[in-house]
């Protein structure tokens, strides 16, 4: 079995011509784990008896002869602040450290429901706030093309873990660029689906107008298999939505499309290494026939302080569960077992248990919320929000998508960014638009700057995941 170049359709095609078993898939992999993680750290939890288990139960239904979904016995990586029932599941917080899911997430209940076999859970940043994973309480994440550099964050641990053979797919989330900007800096797809594609039941609340769930995979065909398993509306999740557009369209031609080109993503700032690698897969989608058309988003210089006013105003509001008393961290006690007042409670619950990047949207978030401020900052950023929307629906009245990069520059060094926290949220710039538009964007690899993989940015039209993922494929056939 050639692990390093399994994707989802060779897994299926393997297991029907009985080449290996969903259990020999599932053991390679996490020895695979086992033996390469050390240096990278993707995983915090192994939940290798219920992969076997999940192996097994697939190898019996292949050996009764049963029809088996695309997923069936797929290995795969779930980012840890999605419930897996009976597995840990942390956010990458000392305040979850011990605390176990008691269900599963909506999308972890449909890949097991087509059989795909979940390895375990995978590193972030606290609570998926940062850009690097160096924000976890367990240690960082380390790029698998340079273990010198960051795999990017905040579902850095579920992209390494793809870019290093560890799992074909994993799940990751995206509130600001989580999934994509991970995917970029190690050179795997990630796919962020529009606001209400994929349910969010089972996702620890960061900025719950912001937050998706979405997959990264070896391939744009991985990914798109993945989406089409976990999309779709939820009960148990008011804002999902069942779409219609989402079936791909047979008639799709690359040389119809129109590629819209924001003038605003192409200023001084980025590294000339990156714009190199974006502008040739550009010219190679121009090639194919396609017009770009250059697009004007005007609003873009004040989204990334739009993002950082209303997602820690959000996240403040959905931290305040933590408290010490229903789950997760709690200092109830003091060293003589005696039970302190409530407020100490709280208070000291809450700083031991959170880390200082958490600790500061908490406090961000506070501030623009309270009572005097709320106008000024709050309200002010949702109407910026509002604005920035129409820029997209501008442009996207004269385009099908649009092409940026994913991020200014290629995975940077650990520790680099750590001691100031508004250079770290620079590395967003590109990145977070699309989540306070609500929109689906894919994250594609298409070269590398140095040694470092660059990513390709294809923004759609809400609910118009088809049409990127098709646009994405054409650029390795081409
Ligand atoms: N880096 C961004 C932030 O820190 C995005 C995080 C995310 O998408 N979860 O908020």
């Amino acid at each position: 079995m050639d692990i390093e170049n399994l994707t989802i359709n060779k897994i299926h095609q393997g297991l029907a011509s009985k080449e290996f078993s969903a259990l020999e898939l599932a053991q390679a992999h996490l020895a695979r784990i086992e033996k390469n993680d050390k240096g990278i750290f993707s995983f915090l939890t192994l939940a290798k008896e219920q992969a076997l288990w999940q192996a097994k139960a697939v190898d019996k239904l292949l050996a009764q002869g049963s029809q088996v979904s695309l997923l069936a016995g797929v290995p795969c990586a779930v980012k840890d602040n999605m419930m897996v029932e009976n597995v840990k599941c942390t956010a990458g917080s000392r305040m979850l450290e011990n605390y176990v899911a008691p269900y599963d997430a909506t999308t972890v209940k449909e890949l097991k429901d087509a059989g795909a076999v979940i390895l375990g859970k995978t590193n972030l940043d606290e609570f998926a706030m940062g850009s690097s994973t160096e924000n976890s309480a367990f240690g960082p994440t380390k790029n698998p093309h340079d273990l010198k550099r960051v795999a990017g964050g905040s579902s850095g641990g579920s992209a390494a873990a793809v870019a290093a053979n560890m799992a074909v797919f994993s799940l990751g989330s995206d509130t600001g660029g989580s999934i994509r900007l991970p995917s970029s800096f190690c050179g795997v797809v990630g796919l962020k689906p529009t606001y209400g594609a994929v349910s969010r039941y089972g996702l620890i609340a960061f900025a719950s107008s912001f937050d998706q769930i979405g997959p990264l995979a070896k391939t744009v065909e991985d990914c798109q298999i993945v989406f089409d398993a976990i999309k779709g509306r939820d009960e148990k999740d008011s804002t999902s939505v069942n779409p219609k557009s989402q079936i791909p369209n047979p008639k799709f031609e690359i040389r119809n499309l129109k590629i819209g080109v924001p003038k605003e993503y192409f200023v001084e700032g980025t590294d000339p290494g990156v714009e190199k690698v974006i502008k040739a897969a550009i010219k190679k989608y121009e090639d194919m026939g396609t017009e770009i058309i250059q697009v004007s988003l005007p609003h873009t210089e004040y989204a990334l302080a739009c993002y950082y006013i209303i997602v820690p105003s959000e996240a403040s509001a959905n931290l305040a569960r933590y408290d010490g008393v229903k789950y997760g961290h709690s200092e109830a006690k003091d060293a003589k077992r005696k039970e302190k007042n409530l407020l100490d409670v709280y208070l000291q619950s809450r700083e031991k248990g959170f880390g200082a990047e958490v600790k500061r949207r908490i406090m961000l978030g506070t501030y623009a919320l309270s009572a005097g401020y709320y106008d000024a900052y709050y309200l002010r950023a949702q109407k910026v929000r509002q604005l920035i929307k129409q820029d997209f629906d501008n442009a996207f009245g004269k385009v099908d998508v649009i092409f940026t990069p994913t991020s200014p520059t290629t995975a940077f060094r650990l520790g680099e960014k750590t001691d100031d926290p508004l250079t770290m949220y620079l590395a967003d710039i590109f990145t977070v638009s699309v989540n306070l538009a609500g929109l689906p964007a894919l994250s594609l690899p298409v070269g590398k700057a140095g040694n470092l993989p660059v990513g390709l940015q294809i923004i759609g039209r809400p609910f118009e995941e088809h049409k990127i993922l098709e646009v994405g494929k054409k650029y390795h056939v081409a």
